[in-house]
């Protein structure tokens, strides 16, 4: 059993699909981000257009002449279709699975289950999850506290599939699509899907320094780093630094349960992160490692789909 719902106005108000909306009370999703100023193209070949076989139900099915009337094939979850637009590919029935299944069609023509219909583990769900699986916990915002829920990992579940189409599927092709962005100072390499988004966290942090000053030592100096092609520690799935998308701030006041994990007993959850900082990456469509059972506290990275209520299965 979790708590749905964090204390204050502010959480609610995201859980309700403001992200990004910041201080100005606009739109309720990130924009895409191929749709971003200076981001790029889809990487490989462009996804289908409006007149690929992309199913679309049918406004009123006439009758037949025996009387009966063929259920209209229903269009894919609203969820899917978002994710779709934030990432790469077109929401089709699928070729090969059961009658009423969707996929994500990747560009390369590859498909991805929305729901493979499978009984997982947290485990399998890790390693070999369904775009559903990517989205099936709640991200909640709001005040930070201590996640005491085993396996309360929103977010962490990923699709290297989806991610490698969108961001790029080696390490060479990853770097050829980075770009250096000011992150408080400081020239970081990021994809350019997700560039505009770390450069306003920048610009949210610098204004909180302007007020608070102390904050400073936790976003400049010494970084953990953005892009690095390489697997989770003690795993072989693919860390979403290898994508350009996360970024590690300030080592020596973090804190990582793969180093404070003992052999017996649950994890306790610890951070030196402050709420300020938090909530300045969170606005920009940025989930944070903190927020997990398997905590990461230094570690932000940009999944914009966390924070779209059209998002949410
Ligand atoms: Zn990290």
């Amino acid at each position: 059993m979790r708590v749905v719902l964090a204390a204050s106005g502010f959480a609610v108000a995201f859980a309700l699909g403001c992200s990004g909306c910041g201080g100005t009370g606009e739109a309720s999703v990130p924009p895409p981000p191929g749709n971003e100023p200076g981001s790029d193209v889809t990487p490989g070949t462009p996804s289908p257009g409006p007149g690929s076989p992309s199913p679309s139900p049918s406004p009123s099915p006439a009758p037949t002449s025996t009387g009966t009337t063929p259920a209209p094939p229903a269009g894919p979850p609203a969820a899917l279709s978002c994710l779709a637009q934030l990432y790469v590919g077109t929401p089709v029935a699928s070729s090969s699975a059961t009658a009423g299944a969707w996929s994500l069609r990747l560009p390369d023509m590859t498909e991805l289950a929305w729901d493979d219909a499978k009984t997982k583990t947290y485990d399998d769900r890790l390693a070999t999850p369904d775009l559903e699986d990517t989205l099936a916990m709640p991200y909640l915002l709001g005040t930070i506290k201590p996640i005491t829920v085993v396996d309360d990992d929103p977010g962490r579940i990923r699709s290297d599939a989806l991610l490698k189409a969108t961001f790029g599927g080696t390490s060479a092709a990853v770097q050829a699509k980075l770009v250096s962005v000011d992150f408080v100072g400081q020239q970081v390499k990021f994809h350019t899907r997700a560039a505009a988004a770390l450069g306003k966290v920048s610009v949210r942090l610098k204004q909180l320094i302007a007020q608070t000053p102390s904050l400073s030592v936790y976003v400049t100096g010494e970084l953990g780093g953005t892009f690095e092609w390489r697997p989770i520690a003690n795993t072989n799935r693919l860390s979403a630094h290898s994508y350009g998308i996360a970024i590690d701030i300030v080592v020596s006041k973090s804190n990582y349960w793969e180093w404070e994990k003992t052999a017996n007993g649950p994890l306790v959850w610890k951070n030196q992160i402050p709420q300020a900082i938090v909530d300045a990456f969170e606005a920009e469509g940025f989930a944070w490692g903190g927020r997990w059972y398997h905590y990461d506290t230094m570690h932000f990275e940009y999944r914009p789909e966390l924070f779209a209520a059209a998002c949410k299965p």
